[in-house]
């Protein structure tokens, strides 16, 4: 605190301070996420008497607010996308794994559905999905992964994905889970409940568990589109043989792993308090810097110990 402050108003505990100081862009994410200010007017800072610091500042957030976190954005996941690609032969498709998370509880305004690579860890793509775009909040997840998958073929990378498959982003996950849960442990069991999804699409349900709706119901009308194209069925099949579930499905027999897509959401909790709600241009700002921060220090080695 300035020694004149200190003489001449004793009992003063903080100063509601509202002047900006120019200072270097860092280029660490998180130090420019420290030093980001959302300008003049719209932040106010608390300073410490004891030690001249700023004690925390309440960033009003602005609209129109951008001091390049999306460019920062952009090129993180693109440098991303790239490295993953690059850990391929066949230089034309990934694996990835995706996960959502609700804005600040479940029924929340926003919702984030992340894609994170599976030999690089990093994020490839993290969609923000309001209630704007779909007013059940439920239906979020599969929203934002529909996107991600249109958003990667776009860029000419996942070539894995025909419109027979479409409508079965989600019911496919579901049926991973399931054959997880169902496979009693035994990882060739896994592997043919996997490849069972297929024929099940194809309405051919011999091999489906006598559990299952489609066994035990005899007027069974699939919910979604039968694939009879061979290249849909071709796609479908080599996305289950790609995965790291069919690959090694004896690490999957117990549990699934999820600790990449659970920690980025760890991350992402720091960057948007769950407390907040925040106006859709803030929440984005804060889901691009998590993005950068995550992609900036993934697998990274210790540096302390
Ligand atoms: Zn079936």
């Amino acid at each position: 605190m300035p020694t004149v402050f200190k003489q001449s108003y004793r009992r003063c505990s903080s100063i509601i301070d509202c002047f900006e100081v120019f200072i270097q862009r860092p280029s660490q994410v998180t130090a420019r996420a420290q030093t980001w200010s959302n300008n003049t007017n719209r932040r106010i800072s608390f300073v410490s008497k004891a030690f001249g610091v700023i004690l925390f500042n309440w960033m009003v957030p602005y609209e129109n607010d951008n001091l390049g976190q999306d460019e920062e954005y952009n090129d993180s996941i693109e440098t991303a996308l790239m490295e993953e690609v690059g850990m391929y032969e066949d230089l034309t498709s990934i694996d990835i794994m995706t996960d959502a998370r609700h804005g600040w509880r479940k029924n929340a305004k926003d919702s984030s559905v992340v894609a994170i690579g599976e030999k690089m860890h990093k994020v490839l793509k993290c969609e923000h999905i309001t209630k704007a775009d779909d007013f059940v909040s439920q239906r979020h997840e599969k929203l934002g992964t529909q996107r991600i998958y249109q958003n990667m073929s776009i860029k000419q990378v996942g070539k894995t994905w025909s419109e027979q498959l479409e409508d079965k982003v989600e019911s496919v996950a579901t049926h991973f889970h399931w054959a997880i849960r169902n496979c009693e442990q035994n990882p060739k069991e896994l592997k043919d409940l996997l490849i069972n999804v297929v024929e099940h699409y194809k309405n051919n349900h011999t091999k489906c568990h006598p559990d299952s709706r489609c066994k035990r119901d005899l007027n069974y009308e699939p919910k979604r589109s039968t694939i009879n194209k061979p290249i849909a069925e071709k796609l479908l099949l080599g996305v289950i043989h790609k995965s790291v579930i069919f690959k090694s499905p004896d690490h999957f027999v117990l549990a699934r792993d999820t600790s990449y897509v659970e920690s980025f959401n760890n991350t992402m909790n720091m960057f948007q308090d769950k407390r907040i709600v925040f106006s859709d241009a803030n929440y984005n700002t804060r889901a691009c810097l998590a993005v950068c921060h995550w992609n900036e220090n993934v697998d990274r080695g210790f540096t302390s110990i």
